[in-house]
């Protein structure tokens, strides 16, 4: 990681360096992240079939899927409180001039990275209010199969699937029980196998990211702003601590540890999904979270449990409507925390999709829609950054809920190291 920081910055410094980094080094970024998301489909599909088959009785998927909604839906209240508290107390859209808006709006509003997001966001919201659920559910497995935006529906084929398997014979369920284990024990071999190129390819990433990155005097505007977002996530790490210490009497700085493979992976890749498998492995054969909790509780984590998104919504719509002057009323930030809620929800696991769903949080405390796009402007140039410590934060909720499930129920296991604090 810091190799490809230092690469990239050196490579700035080089006439025609950047040509370099963008045409032989990120290509081997993109065939990275190309390889993760190409087994993210399998890999729910068999870890939770074979997760829930597993269980042998429905009444303990019940308690898991209960127990870990639930939780989903504390951390991530929790962590727009936090970004709401911060930025109010911290006001960072106050400081920008009048002048600087109207540059921003020349400037970048109608830039093509701001114009596609709100493209974006205007598909999403044409629909009604109980659309995600409509979405949720495919009419057809294999196209939902065939397109990784679409995991909510993969991963509610599979529910649907492992539940009915355990709700027939044993005998009867084997064949496919058997075809799903095999699977699944596959597909972490590819994981493997992906991951011994990591080094490199985390290399090549963060050398993209650093010749990609805007050079304007925006980013100094934004200094602050940022820093409110930073802090509120390393809140919610703070939190998670807490909370882990006090459920499972773990060692926090052990669970940190343990975790930092799939942490930088997160931030190297600004994906929740891509990073999915090594989750998984860290969860499972490291923290000593139980197959039967963690195949269906990352996955669905890692698609609807989205805790430093929905922060950086929150601050990012305050301090959106702090720089353009839209008076926010108490009920106002109500809404936030409620739309910021969904919003997380809805967003995809991959690079920049919170930034669509912002629009939406934006748009439901009456921001006018002609300012939208100057609104998203003003943030662009320090969303990448962001995003990728945003996702750091999404992996290791969904790795925390985990394990407090895991907990809750007596499924986890001491290891070796067991991370004990007594
Ligand atoms: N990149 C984030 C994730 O995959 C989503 C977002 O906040 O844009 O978890």
């Amino acid at each position: 990681m810091l190799f490809g920081l230092l690469f990239g910055v050196l490579m700035l410094g080089i006439n025609g360096g950047k040509v370099v980094i963008q045409n032989w080094i990120n290509p081997f970024g993109i065939i990275f992240i190309n390889l993760l998301k190409l087994i993210a489909i399998p890999l729910i599909l068999a870890s939770i079939i074979k997760g829930i088959s597993d269980l042998k009785d429905i009444a303990k998927f019940k308690v898991i899927g209960l127990r870990s909604v639930i939780l989903f839906v504390i951390t991530t209240i929790m962590a727009i409180s936090i970004g709401l508290v911060l930025v109010n107390i911290f006001s960072p859209g106050k400081g920008i001039s009048p002048e600087t808006i109207t540059r921003i709006t020349n400037d970048f509003a109608s830039d093509q990275g701001v114009q596609s997001k709100l493209a974006e966001a205007s598909l999403q919201k044409e629909s009604g209010p109980l659309q995600f659920l409509v979405d949720m559910v495919p009419d057809n497995a294999f196209n939902a199969m065939s397109d990784n935006k679409l995991m909510l529906q993969v991963i509610f084929f599979s529910v649907f699937l492992g539940v009915s398997m355990l709700l027939i014979e044993e005998e009867r369920a084997k064949p496919l029980k058997m075809l799903f284990d095999s699977l699944n024990d596959a597909v972490l071999k590819m994981v493997d196998l992906i991951m011994k190129t990591a080094p490199l390819a985390v290399f090549a990433l963060l050398a993209n990211v650093v010749v990609s990155s805007g050079d304007s005097d925006l980013l100094l505007a934004l200094v602050k702003y940022a820093g409110v977002v930073i802090l509120g996530l390393f809140l919610m790490i703070v939190f998670y601590c807490v909370v882990l210490v006090l459920v499972t009497g773990k060692n926090p700085f052990w669970f940190l540890k343990i975790l930092s493979p799939a942490q930088l992976l997160a931030f190297s890749t600004s994906s929740s999904a891509a990073t999915l498998p090594i989750t998984m492995e860290r969860v499972e054969n490291h923290l000593g979270v139980d197959k039967e909790v963690s195949s269906f509780v990352l996955p669905v984590g890692a698609t609807i449990n989205m805790d430093g998104t929905s922060l950086y919504q929150g601050v990012a719509a305050v301090f959106i409507s702090q720089a353009l002057g839209h008076h926010l009323e108490i009920t106002d930030q109500l809404i936030i925390i409620l739309t910021a809620l969904l919003a997380s929800i809805g967003s995809a696991a991959v690079p920049g999709a919170g930034m669509v769903m912002l629009v939406i949080v934006l748009e439901s405390i009456g921001f006018p829609s002609d300012k939208l796009a100057v609104g998203l402007a003003l943030i662009f140039a320090v969303d990448r950054p962001l995003d990728m410590l945003r996702t750091v934060v999404n992996v290791t909720g969904d790795a925390m809920v985990s394990m407090v499930v895991a907990k809750s129920i007596g499924k986890l296991h001491d290891m070796p190291n067991n991370g004990n604090l007594n």
